[in-house]
């Protein structure tokens, strides 16, 4: 990909980066020398895990943040105004999967209420809040989390390489989500903004009960999304092989 931005003096918050892969997001940020932010909605298990950060030499903090809690997402908003000043880069990572092997035709409809709160309308609501901090930055980068399931073309008609993963709720809550990225980017386009989508690819956290390669190794295009300099994409959906189709 295009030319990275200098990491030194950057501010990265991630959405549930307590676990996972946004841990490894995390990790993979700081280790560049970005100051990261662990978003978490425990707060405890936030401070834990920018304390084991900082033991590492990274410098790391923590903000409690519930995608589903409106007054987290103003209060976390006014907390890094008043630390920083700005937010160079948001990885929107935080993101559930509460129903799993149904099909569409017996999906719960009330889950799928459940996991569109989290992955499309908290994601949003985390969004607006954090761009007029990402605006004060000279480089605001937003990377939202996504999947391969979000794909429409991996995923429809018979012969799709994914055609046989079939939650409705989930897949479809990443399909929103690819869509957002979409119009923000129209929105950011001629501006220091920009946003994309990266697919991680199946990896071995709480989500797929362990299955899938190590949370590092999917982590690491959104280190790179989130550091791309000013020739770098805008609007584009990547995994670590390159462009993934919408
Ligand atoms: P994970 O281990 O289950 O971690 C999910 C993180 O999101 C946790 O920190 C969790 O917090 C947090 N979270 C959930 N709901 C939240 C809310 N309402 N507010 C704030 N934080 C919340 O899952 P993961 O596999 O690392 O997934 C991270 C992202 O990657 C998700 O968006 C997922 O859809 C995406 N993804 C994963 C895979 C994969 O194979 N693992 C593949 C493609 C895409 P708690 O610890 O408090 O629960």
């Amino acid at each position: 990909m295009a030319e990275q931005l200098n990491p030194d003096g950057r501010v990265a918050l991630i959405t549930g980066a307590n676990k996972g892969i946004g841990l490894e997001i995390a990790k993979g940020l700081a280790a560049k020398g970005v100051t990261v932010l662990i978003g978490a909605r425990n707060s405890a298990a936030g401070a834990e895990a920018a304390s084991a950060l900082r033991e590492t030499g990274a410098k790391a903090d923590s903000v409690r943040i519930d995608l589903t809690d409106e007054q987290s997402i103003t209060s976390a908003a006014a907390e890094i105004e008043q630390q920083f000043g700005k937010l160079d880069i948001l990885v929107n990572n935080a993101g559930i999967s509460p129903e799993r092997g149904k099909e569409p035709s017996e999906s719960d409809v009330g889950l799928m209420r459940t996991t569109y709160e989290t992955n499309v309308f908290g994601t949003v609501a985390v969004t607006n809040a954090m761009v007029p901090l990402l605006r004060k930055s000279d480089a605001g980068r937003i990377v939202n989390v996504s999947s391969g399931l979000g794909s429409f073309a991996l995923r429809a008609g018979p012969d799709a390489p994914l055609s046989s993963m079939r939650s409705l709720a989930y897949n479809s809550s990443k399909t929103a989500l690819n869509a957002a990225t979409a119009n923000y980017a129209n929105e950011f386009e001629g501006s220091s903004l920009k946003i994309n989508s990266a697919n991680p690819g199946l990896c071995a956290t709480d989500l797929t009960k362990g299955k899938g390669r190590p949370a590092a190794e999917g982590a690491a295009i959104a280190v790179e999304l989130a550091l791309v300099g000013p020739d770098g994409p805008n609007g584009g959906f990547f995994d670590d092989k390159g462009r993934v189709p919408w």
